[in-house]
């Protein structure tokens, strides 16, 4: 399939509506596409093994977009601000390709992630690498390329001292901090709590004070970093996270006699809605409640660095699944899908925490109507609870009708989880085709069998029957 070029993607949808960035905040517009888009999906035959990821090519664009003004419009002209993409949330290469062009780069967390932004073309100063659990040798390949790093704790930072004293590095190098100041509503994504495991627990007796030493007796010591945490954190939360941040880079600062940390790195985690299509809260209270909060970090003697992840695609992407059987258990109506476990695996096991919002659609793939009724929409794995919404009161579902699963653009279908080797399905982005239609464009093409078969083992078919029966190989 070819690309979709830039300007057929700023035509108007066949809803009539011009999305212009910034002014979709109910997603209505969003919504719109997404009906075509489904629609088009079913017609051109897309669904595969029974269930697709869809990405809305405009809708990312436009949410790159609104999270540069909204730090732009706060921040002293000039100001050196890098967005870095949070890759878990969506480690997609032509997605951190699309996200490059569109001015934003690229946060990893292990080197299959560092290996996506490279081969996204991301180049390495628009890269950050954090990440608890950083070998020697993911230590060395980030310096060489000048890659910044955030140290974990401080062996990772003894680490760091022997290789920038065996070769001056490039790389701007910080060190992360947690400033204990609390969980949200999910502890599992709150990462400044007592006891998290991430970065060094500034309250704990001597721990500010051995970070300061830390920065004082490393004068490479430059950027600071904390990322409170994800999904469930209160926006006045995050924004004390980045006031501990600045706090102590100008306690650091003042002792240092110089502007010695000249970098802050305030996380990601804005948080998504996942009860309507409005995209609430928005970078731009986001930015602004920081500037109240913080004016210190806009005044144009920090470069700042953020890593938002969830907020910038969950709302772009649709899981859309057949409905290969359509039942009735105890009374309770049952459409089995083929979207599970496999595709949403923290809604799947927490459904509490991870409600997700289901739309129906009919055969052809248009939205369906008709009275409500209490229904399961469950996946296809074999054990009980794998249903992406239960007792959900949606039009009846039927078989051969489509389920789909919103804002699952972020740690959902690109998330893939191998369970019952259910297959990883194909993912499309998808833009107006400037003809009244959408346009589709492959990024990750389907799982095979023979692809299954491979990744589990299939070149050592006779491995354990043969092992101790014949001198080892
Ligand atoms: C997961 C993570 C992010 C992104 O969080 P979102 O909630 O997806 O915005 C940013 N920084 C770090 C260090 C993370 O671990």
């Amino acid at each position: 399939m070819a690309e979709v070029p830039e300007e057929q993607v700023r035509t108007p949808t066949k809803a009539g509506k011009t999305v212009q960035q910034g002014i979709d905040a109910t997603g209505e517009g969003r919504a719109a596409r997404r009906d075509e888009a489904v629609r088009a999906a079913v017609r051109q035959g897309l669904l595969g093994h029974g269930v697709v990821g869809l990405l809305d090519v405009t809708g990312i664009r436009e949410s790159a977009a609104e999270l540069r003004a909204a730090f732009e419009a706060v921040s002293a002209p000039g100001a050196p601000v890098l967005h870095a993409f949070a890759v878990k949330a969506t480690p997609l290469v032509p997605v951190l390709r699309l996200l490059h062009e569109a001015g934003i780069g690229a946060e990893v967390a292990s080197p299959g992630e560092l290996a996506l932004a490279r081969a996204a073309g991301v180049p390495p100063d628009r890269i950050v690498l954090d990440s608890p659990a950083k070998t020697p040798q993911e230590l060395r390949e980030a310096l060489l390329l000048g890659i910044a790093v955030n140290a974990d704790n401080p062996q990772e930072l003894a680490r760091i001292d022997a290789a920038v004293r065996a070769a001056p590095s490039p790389a701007p190098l910080g060190l992360r901090v947690n400033p204990q100041i609390g969980g949200g509503t999910i502890e599992a994504t709150s990462t400044a709590t007592e006891t998290s495991k991430f970065g060094v627990a500034l309250r704990d007796e001597g721990a500010r004070e051995w970070v300061v030493r830390a920065y004082l007796d490393r004068p490479w010591l430059t950027r600071l970093h904390a990322h409170t945490g994800s999904q469930g954190i209160p926006l006045s939360l995050m924004a004390r996270g980045a006031a501990e941040t600045y706090g102590l880079a100008e306690e650091i600062n003042a002792r240092a006699g110089r502007r010695q940390v000249d970098t802050l790195d305030i996380g990601g985690g804005l948080p998504v809605n996942f009860y309507s299509d409005a995209t609430t809260p928005t970078y731009a209270q986001y930015a602004r409640l920081l500037r109240e909060e913080v004016p210190g970090l806009f005044d144009g003697r920090y470069g700042l660095v953020t890593e938002f992840g969830r907020s910038l695609l969950a709302k772009h992407g649709t899981t859309l699944a057949r409905v290969e059987y359509a039942k009735s258990a105890g009374g309770r109506r049952v459409a089995v899908t083929h979207a599970g476990v496999q595709v949403a695996a923290r809604t799947v096991y927490v459904p509490g925490a991870w409600p997700l919002r289901i739309a129906a659609y009919d055969a052809e793939g248009r939205p369906k109507t008709g009275p409500e009724v209490v229904q399961d929409i469950a996946g296809p794995a074999c054990f009980s609870g794998d249903l992406l919404a239960q007792a959900r009161a949606l039009p009846l579902l039927e078989q051969g009708d489509h389920a789909a699963a919103l804002d699952t653009g972020a740690y959902c279908f690109a998330s893939h989880y191998a369970y019952n080797s259910l297959f990883r399905p194909g993912i499309y982005g998808f833009a107006p085709d400037g003809a009244g239609g959408v346009a589709f464009v492959t990024v990750r093409e389907p799982q095979t069998v023979e692809e299954i078969v491979s990744e589990s083992g299939g070149a050592h078919v006779t491995a354990l029957t043969t092992l101790g029966a014949s001198p080892r190989r």
